[in-house]
C-alpha cells in the first residue's frame, strides 16, 4: 500500500477538519436577525376561554416517548409497537412515538423531535411532510431558535417546545421574545415548567400546555405513565386530535401509572366569573394569572369560581386532586376573537449587515493566509544556495 506522505497528511486532515467546522457553522451563517413585537400582556375588554363549545370526550395520549433504536427498520417498528403497547396496557387511547429526527411506524399524526444541538433546544413537530436537519449544534441565540420554529412551522401542522427548562434549552427572556409555537410541554416526566409557561403567557405569547414522559424505551417502567396530554374530540383520528391540541381543548396532567382519578368536564365564562368544574374528588383549585402569581386558591371537590378581577390579563387553573394534578389551559383577554400570537419578522438590514461582516472576515482570514504562504523578496534571495546559481554565460 501507498503510504501518503506527511505533508499531504496534515493538507487532508486540514481540509477533513474545515468542512466539519463549516458543516457547523452553516446554519449560522445562514440566520436572519429578527425584530420581535414587544413583550405585551394580553388586553382587551373580552375573555377568549378556549373550552368555550368543545364537544365529544376526552382521550388521554401520549405525544412524546422515544423506541429507541437506530438504523434497523425492523427493530424501530418493533420498538414503536412496543412503546404503543405498553401504553394501551396503560389505559391510554392513543400512543405516539416521537423519535429524534424520525418519523414512526404508529399510524395517527406524523411527530418527531427536532433538535440537535449539545443545550437540547428541542421540538415536538406535527404534520410536516419531511424531516428537517437544520439546526445549530452548539450554543443558540434567541435568533437562532426563532429561525428554526419558523423552519418547522413552515412545513409543519402544529409545533410546541419540548422540556424547555433542561439546560435552560429556552431561557425565560427566549419566552418572552420567541413567537410562531402552538404548544409547551408544561409537564416533563413528573416535573412542572409552569414558570416558564408564564413567562411566555405574561407577555402575550399563548400556548397550550401538554405533559409528557419522554420515556426512551420500555425498559423503566417507574418513568411511565408521569405526565400525559388529554385531549378532547369525538375520535383518536389523526385530524381530530390535531384539531383538539390546536383549539386548546386539552390539558396537561401529572400522576402515577397514567390513572385519571378525576377528569375536567367544563370551563366557562359567567359574566366576569370563570367557572370550573370537574369530576367530583378533587381537593383544590388554584388559580393563576399574570406573572404566574396565585391569585386565589379555593378548596372543594369539584366546583370553583373566580372573579376576574380588571388587572387580569390571563388566568389559568391548576386542579389538585389526591391522585394527579391537572393543569388547565388560561383564558386570556382579548379585543375580538381568539388573540393571535404576534410574529417575529427578519430584520433585513441586520441580517445582511451580519451576513457582510461574515464574508469580510473570512475573506480578510483567505488573504492573510495567502500572504503569510507566499515568501518575502529577501527570503526568496537568501533562500538560493551559492553552490545552486546559475553558472554565467559567457560570450562566445
Ligand atoms: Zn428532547
Ligand atoms: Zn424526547
Amino acid at each position: 500500500m501507498r503510504r501518503l506522505p506527511v505533508r499531504q497528511l496534515g493538507w487532508t486532515a486540514l481540509i477533513a477538519g474545515g468542512v466539519v467546522v463549516g458543516g457547523l457553522l452553516l446554519p449560522y451563517a445562514l440566520l436572519p436577525s429578527y425584530h420581535y413585537p414587544p413583550p405585551t400582556p394580553f388586553a382587551g375588554r373580552e375573555w377568549y376561554n378556549p373550552y368555550a363549545g368543545m364537544r365529544g370526550a376526552w382521550h388521554q395520549m401520549a405525544l412524546h416517548d422515544h423506541g429507541l433504536t437506530c438504523c434497523s427498520l425492523v427493530e424501530e417498528r418493533r420498538s414503536d409497537e412496543a412503546m404503543a403497547a405498553y401504553y394501551h396496557a396503560l389505559g391510554y387511547d392513543v400512543a405516539l412515538v416521537s423519535d429524534h429526527q424520525r418519523f414512526s411506524y404508529l399510524p395517527g399524526p406524523r411527530i418527531y423531535e427536532h433538535g440537535m444541538n449539545v443545550l437540547k433546544t428541542h421540538q415536538l413537530v406535527i404534520g410536516a411532510r419531511d424531516i428537517d436537519w437544520i439546526d445549530f449544534p452548539l450554543l443558540q441565540s434567541t435568533d437562532d431558535k426563532q429561525y428554526v420554529l419558523d423552519r418547522l412551522r413552515a412545513e409543519a401542522v402544529l409545533v410546541g417546545l419540548a422540556h424547555p427548562k433542561i439546560r435552560n434549552g429556552y431561557s425565560f427572556d427566549d419566552l418572552r421574545r420567541l413567537t410562531g409555537y402552538d404548544f409547551m410541554e408544561v409537564l416533563h416526566e413528573d416535573v412542572s415548567y409552569e414558570q416558564w409557561w408564564d413567562a411566555a403567557l405574561s407577555a402575550g405569547r399563548l400556548s397550550w400546555a401538554t405533559g409528557s414522559d419522554d420515556a426512551h424505551g420500555t425498559g423503566r417502567p417507574s418513568k411511565m405513565g408521569l405526565s400525559w396530554t388529554m385531549l378532547r374530540g369525538f375520535s383518536t383520528e389523526a385530524d381530530a386530535l390535531v384539531s383538539a391540541l390546536r383549539q386548546g381543548w386539552s390539558y396537561a396532567v401529572k400522576g402515577q401509572r397514567g390513572v385519571n382519578d378525576v377528569q375536567l368536564r367544563d370551563v366557562a365564562i359567567r359574566g366576569d366569573t370563570l367557572v370550573v368544574a370537574t369530576d367530583p374528588g378533587a381537593l383544590s383549585f388554584t388559580f393563576v394569572g399574570q406573572g404566574g402569581h396565585v391569585r386565589s386558591v379555593v378548596h372543594a371537590s369539584s366546583r370553583a369560581s373566580y372573579l376576574l378581577r380588571p388587572e387580569d390579563s390571563y388566568i389559568r387553573t391548576v386542579v389538585r386532586t389526591p391522585r394527579t394534578t391537572l393543569y388547565l389551559n388560561p383564558v386570556v383577554r382579548t379585543p375580538g376573537q381568539r388573540p393571535a400570537m404576534a410574529r417575529a419578522v427578519p430584520a433585513l438590514a441586520a441580517t445582511w449587515g451580519l451576513r457582510a461582516a461574515l464574508l469580510s472576515t473570512l475573506l480578510g482570514l483567505t488573504w492573510a493566509l495567502r500572504r503569510r504562504e507566499r515568501p518575502t523578496r529577501g527570503a526568496r534571495l537568501s533562500a538560493r544556495a551559492p553552490g545552486r546559481r546559475r553558472p554565467r554565460r559567457v560570450a562566445a
